[in-house]
């Protein structure tokens, strides 16, 4: 048993008032869709709890923007604007290179050809935490337009977080689009490889290659996200993104923000330190997510049936494999 003193430390800081934030990049073009995402979330979960949230664009927002939001929750809104050595192309990329790249891809996959994609995915890869408003952050939850929350959320998720040391949580895992991520594998392997000091001794790395040595595409999607934000800021996670920054695959492919950050997080975090929300129904354009257990589907309004979380081959590879060490990573990949 811990000593009284020490538990009450403990307790302490168990009741620290929790530095969080609902975090969205938008557009103007994005309101309607943005407000009926706030209001589910402050129906769902934020109307108890009053985090503020955190709306950043790269253009100024409109007045017209910022009054729709406001007029839609009670809850302290910040707008943000991006910084130009944020939001833009990457310096070791050439704009002839990426022109044909766009060109190529154009009619291979979804936003094959868009450039303001692929600067949307270089800047929450490797750039939104770094944001002045979220400077004072030790989590945020990002939220996107045009999604649902199917569920009321009874309890604090932040403080779930923390209180069982979790760093990354997620509601949903697809498989990428093999064409977008073609060298993001290799190009990994290569980090690792070349800064093993920064590997942490064990590691869940096993759910993102597989048996051959390949990436199984397996990724956590990431217009819902809660992170424990000292993840990104660290040491490994912004050297990995500096040498991914550098191999151009943003531009010249179209590396996702949601494979990278969940590459990284396999690779870098332990198993224990990640989490499935399942309770947490959720839509995004593309896929659904409703829980299925009684006690879970009681609180929404999604009808139980067969969902995708429980027939995705990534959340079973979740639940299949286990953490690994050091020495196996590096012979994993
Ligand atoms: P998808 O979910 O991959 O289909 O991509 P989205 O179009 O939903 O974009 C992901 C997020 O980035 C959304 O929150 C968008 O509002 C935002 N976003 C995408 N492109 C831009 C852009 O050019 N400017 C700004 N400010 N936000 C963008
Ligand atoms: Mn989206």
């Amino acid at each position: 048993m811990a000593a009284p003193n020490e538990a009450a430390n403990k307790d302490n800081s168990m009741n620290k008032p929790i530095r969080a934030a609902l975090v969205a990049l938008v557009r103007n073009s994005d309101l309607n869709g943005i407000r009926s995402t706030i209001r589910q979330v402050d129906d769902r979960f934020n109307r108890n709890y009053n985090y503020p949230y955190i709306l950043l664009n790269d253009k100024n927002f409109t007045d017209e923007f910022k009054e729709g939001i406001h007029a839609i929750t009670k809850a302290p809104v910040h707008f943000g604007l991006l910084s130009d050595d944020h939001w833009g192309l990457s310096p070791y990329v050439t704009e002839e290179k990426v022109k044909s790249a766009l060109e190529y891809n154009k009619n291979r996959y979804i936003y094959g050809g868009s450039y303001s994609y692929r600067l949307m995915c270089r800047y929450q890869s490797g750039f939104i935490h770094k944001h002045p408003l979220l400077q004072d952050l030790d989590y945020y939850w990002r939220i996107e337009p045009d999604v649902n929350y199917f569920c009321d959320i009874p309890y604090d998720p932040f403080k779930y977080m923390r209180d069982n040391g979790l760093i990354y949580g997620f509601t949903t895992t697809p498989m990428e689009i093999q064409k977008t991520v073609e060298t993001l594998w290799d190009t990994t392997r290569k980090w690792m490889m070349e800064n093993q000091e920064l590997l942490p001794e064990e590691s869940f790395v096993r759910w993102v290659v597989n048996e051959k040595g390949d990436y199984t595409r397996c990724h956590f999607w990431s217009n819902f996200e809660i992170v424990d934000l000292s993840f990104y800021r660290s040491e490994a996670y912004e050297s990995y993104f500096q040498h991914l920054d550098r191999a151009g695959g943003f531009f010249y492919e179209r590396w996702g923000d949601a494979p990278v950050h969940s590459i990284a997080a396999a690779m870098l975090l332990r198993k224990e330190q990640l989490h499935w929300f399942e309770d947490i129904g959720y839509y995004h354009p593309g896929l659904r997510h409703c829980p299925n257990k009684p006690e879970m589907a009681a609180r929404c309004i999604c009808g139980p049936r067969s969902d995708f979380m429980y027939r995705s081959i990534c959340n079973r590879r979740f639940g299949n494999v286990g953490n690994v060490p050091k020495n196996e990573t590096l012979l994993l990949a």
